[in-house]
């Protein structure tokens, strides 16, 4: 490994795990982030636009670097604690993660995420969601299923178009491999939402809203401009319009309607209709 490669994964230590949320998060009232920066670099995520970014990227790109948060979960076994002395855990509704994903390449080593959800399976809090497109999950469904009801996998699936993934996200794991990891997750008896986050441009709504219905209990599609992509700067969102035209949802006006996360829910949201191809229509399953 070259030294550039090595001190592209020089661990940070954490100093906090759980960080208050707002925003797009709303309904939600932690996100823990066991990495800062993602290996995955996608083309259009909004991460980069932001201040962890800006602020910790150590001299690296958006997308080549990965620094594990060194006792996380550690510090995350603490702060449940301490939620637990108050009667408090019920009350959190956790988001992991939402500037990075937990499970990208560097999780294989540190299981930072791991680490997390033994926590988690000690302090059980209200409800926890998990989001990555990585298939590296898998590993650890025994954890999820440990914390049953509260926990729910969520799997982004921005398209159902291997080419439309390979363009833009070429290092995500592939369409087919998410598609698996989602079967497996719901023959596990997790529960499974699908995120369409962001809508990318895919084969036709009738084949791509069929296999999102029959794929998760719950689906959420979001556009570029809204739901977890409405942080993105104007700038950032004009040159990733021409470098990408066609984009559902691209040319769309920005709204502000956080999507809340309701268990119980089995239909398919849309946090902005918008854009020429307006994204997906809603559905009732
Ligand atoms: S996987 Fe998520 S956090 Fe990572 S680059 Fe893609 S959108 Fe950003």
């Amino acid at each position: 490994m070259t030294t550039e490669a090595a001190d592209s994964h020089a661990p940070r230590p954490a100093s906090t795990a759980l960080h208050p949320t707002g925003g797009f998060l709303k309904g939600f009232t932690h996100s823990l982030q066991p990495y800062i920066g993602c290996r995955f670099g996608c083309a259009y995520c909004y991460v980069q636009g932001s201040n962890v970014h800006r602020f910790f990227n150590g001299g690296f790109a958006w997308g080549d670097y990965a620094f594990p948060r060194q006792g996380v979960a550690e510090k995350l076994a603490q702060e449940l604690a301490r939620y637990k002395g108050k009667g408090q855990l019920q009350s959190l509704a956790i988001f992991c993660s939402s500037s990075t994903d937990p499970y990208q390449g560097a999780e294989r080593e540190w299981r930072l995420t791991r680490r997390c959800l033994a926590a988690f399976v000690e302090s059980p809090p209200g409800l926890l969601v998990v989001q990555t497109r990585s298939p590296l999950v898998e590993r650890d469904f025994d954890l999820l299923s440990a914390l049953g009801e509260r926990c729910w996998l969520s799997m982004t699936l921005e398209t159902d178009r291997d080419d439309v993934r390979q363009a833009l996200t070429p290092h995500c794991p592939s369409i087919a491999r998410r598609l698996a990891t989602i079967c497996a997750a719901r023959s596990a008896g997790l529960h499974a939402q699908v995120a369409v986050s962001p809508c990318l441009p895919y084969s036709a709504v009738e084949e791509f809203g069929a296999l999102l219905v029959e794929l998760g209990q719950r689906v959420v599609v979001d556009s570029y401009l809204s739901g977890d992509g409405q942080g993105v700067n104007a700038r950032r969102a004009r040159r990733f319009r021409r470098r990408t035209p066609g984009l559902a949802g691209a040319r769309g006006r920005r709204r502000k309607r956080p999507v809340r996360f309701t268990p119980g829910c089995a239909s398919v949201w849309v946090s902005a209709p918008a854009g020429p191809r307006r994204g997906l229509p809603i559905l009732r399953v």
